[in-house]
């Protein structure tokens, strides 16, 4: 298969990445990008909906012919980030800005858009084109997910992509099974008895409790899951006390969970509380403990990434189709997952030292020559993947 994108659709893309570029949203505020996205949908000809998750839109496309009904999703939203780059085309608004590159996934999106309509006489099944909010921490795909994007048409297969400052620009990276581990919350706090400092002996000292809890707790990772199953927790926030003499009522803990494995992370809460009550126990505190299930393990079906792997190969050679490395990073694409089978894959879009920063990273840019692989990867799964596996 040849998929080549008109030179006018790739001037489109790159334009309409620079102008979401330039005026970033936050999670669940993405009316300027939806607005954006419903209306070339609109000109298109897709039968379009928009409001689901707040700001989601679906675009949807009826070949009429037999064939699975394909979901591919593109995020929408921005980070709080203060721009540091000097582009032409930087963030035009204080504190935001798109680090992750959910900028480009929209326009990728877009730019296939254009080409699935133009080529419709070659689809099968039916195409849902999902843009989605709140990818960053809020669950958007939770929440599209439960207004129904996969049961109205009902969804056979789902893709996604996410562009990588990890591998160099136009490869395509895909994993089978487990690719993002999950990521869930921990609140804690440590309740003791305040009082003064040289007197601990007469209060229940809540900092020297977190203390222990903070480093008995990496047994869990160390001693109770499996040397071979990754696993963090990292506690990320600890806030307690006033001043150098006083013991304070209470210290309160912010952490994250991750995991590799379903049962795994089922039994991360158990076994976390169990660590917080042995040092609580062992000083007379107590202690209040919340385990917020966050972003299910991003499981990738074998079928339909061998799907993704062979579309790459055909269309850039085998040294532009790699397995990819797992990541301890998570990504709301999980939801989708959890229901329906599909995969979730990463396209390169690093060309150098200026576009190989992390994600999240204040100077974060991406080399846009990802972006025709990107969009040649949605037509080609657009126009392959409602025509397998039914
Ligand atoms: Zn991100
Ligand atoms: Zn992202």
């Amino acid at each position: 298969m040849t998929i080549a994108i008109p030179q006018d659709v790739l001037d489109d893309v790159v334009a309409t990445r620079r102008d979401l570029h330039a005026h970033p949203e936050l999670a669940f505020e993405e009316t300027r990008t939806a607005a954006i996205v419903e209306a070339r949908l609109r000109a298109l000809g897709y039968d379009v909906r928009t409001g689901i998750a707040k700001t989601g839109v679906l675009g949807i496309l009826r070949s009429g012919k037999p064939g699975r009904t394909v979901l591919l999703r593109a995020d929408m939203d921005a980070l709080p980030i203060e721009e540091q780059n000097d582009l032409p085309f930087r963030s035009t608004v204080p504190g935001k800005m798109h680090a992750c590159g959910h900028d480009a996934h929209v326009a990728m999106l877009l730019g296939a858009a254009r080409v699935l309509m133009e080529r419709r006489d070659e689809l099968a099944g039916t195409l849902v084109l999902c843009f989605q909010p709140a990818e960053e921490g809020k669950g958007g795909g939770r929440e599209m997910v439960n207004e129904g994007v996969l049961d109205d048409p009902n969804v056979d297969a789902a893709f996604g992509l996410h562009i990588s400052s990890n591998y160099p620009a136009g490869v395509v990276a895909w994993r089978r099974g487990p690719f993002f581990a999950s990521s869930d919350s921990i609140e804690i706090t440590i309740r003791g008895r305040g009082g003064h400092g040289a007197s601990p002996h007469e209060g229940v000292d809540p900092i020297f409790t977190a203390g222990q809890f903070i480093t008995s707790v990496q047994q869990v990772v160390s001693r109770n899951i499996s040397p071979l199953e990754p696993g963090v927790v990292t506690i990320g926030a600890i806030h307690g006390g006033t001043t150098h003499n006083v013991i304070p009522d209470t210290v309160t803990l912010l952490g994250t969970v991750r995991a590799f494995d379903a049962e795994v992370r089922a039994a991360m809460p158990e076994r976390i509380e169990r660590v917080l009550a042995a040092a609580c126990a062992s000083t007379g505190a107590t202690y209040d403990y919340t385990y917020v299930w966050r972003y299910p393990i991003t499981v990738n079906d074998g079928e339909q990434t061998g799907l993704v792997d062979e579309l790459a190969r055909g269309l850039f050679g085998v040294e532009r189709s790699v397995e990819g490395e797992r990541t301890m990073g998570a990504e709301d694409f999980s939801f989708f997952l959890e229901r329906v089978p599909g995969s979730y894959f990463l396209i390169g879009a690093a060309g150098g030292p200026e576009t190989s920063k992390p994600h999240h990273n204040a100077a974060f840019t991406i080399d846009e020559r990802a972006l025709e692989t990107g969009v040649q990867m949605l037509v080609a799964l657009g126009l392959e993947a409602p025509r397998r596996g039914r």
